[in-house]
């Protein structure tokens, strides 16, 4: 089963893909996360990498693509979280035939206010809400133990950008995952549990039609 998280910045792609990684074993396939650690190893790609995150701008196919393709490698169960992200990308992995497109929508103040509440570990790799998914201990990772911190790009100007970006090379891939029959939208402005609670049917549902053929 392969899975393409589809939404705009602050939507909940991350941690719908820990909920579903838990639940169903799927591969946590993030872009974002894998260009964070290129800038946080510092390789010299690396160092590029960190000047377009920062901007709030998509970092170029060159480095995207293939960090996502040698991520995938061979995998078969796997949900793409923050790729595609252009209709461009997207035409890069026609070859891997999606079974489904999953559209967290959410209006843009509510993802305004979940970024500004938005802290990560120290790894990037898991995120919470100060409001809505609070670590059980203020200020501490629950999985990992490190501190938790905000992401340089969560700043409202960077946010701002994240999303003029979005409007304008990602929302496109709306239409042409519909043209396909491949997207489902999700109604993502509901609390954590009630919006993995749409993703789990959904997901279920798909994993039994796969089943049938
Ligand atoms: P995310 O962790 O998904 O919020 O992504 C953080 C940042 O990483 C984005 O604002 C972009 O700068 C970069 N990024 C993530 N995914 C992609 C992608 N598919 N293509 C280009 N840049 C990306």
């Amino acid at each position: 089963m392969k899975i393409i998280l589809l939404g705009p910045p602050g939507s909940g792609k991350g941690t719908i893909s820990e909920q579903l990684e838990t639940e169903f074993k799927f591969q946590h396939i993030s872009a974002g996360e894998l260009l964070r650690e290129e800038v946080a190893h510092k390789t010299t790609i690396g160092k590029v990498i960190k000047t377009y995150i920062e901007a709030g701008n998509l970092v170029p196919d060159e480095f995207v693509v293939q960090l996502v393709k040698i991520a995938i490698n061979k995998k078969d169960h796997y949900i793409l979280d923050g790729f595609p992200r252009s209709i461009e990308q997207a035409k890069h992995i026609e070859d891997l035939h999606i079974n489904l497109v999953l559209l967290l929508d959410v209006p843009e103040n509510i993802v305004i206010e979940r970024l500004a509440n938005r802290r990560v570990c120290q790894t990037g790799v898991h995120g919470y809400h100060l409001k809505y998914l609070p670590p059980k201990k203020p200020g501490i990772c629950d999985a990992d133990g490190t501190t938790l911190i905000q992401r340089p790009d969560d700043t409202p100007q960077i946010i701002k950008k994240r999303f003029q970006v979005y409007h304008k090379e990602t929302q496109p891939l709306i239409d042409y995952y519909k043209k396909s029959h491949l997207l489902q939208t999700i109604n993502a402005a509901d609390t954590p549990d009630t919006v993995y609670a749409q993703v789990k049917k959904v997901v279920t549902e798909a994993m039994t039609r796969i089943e049938k053929r």
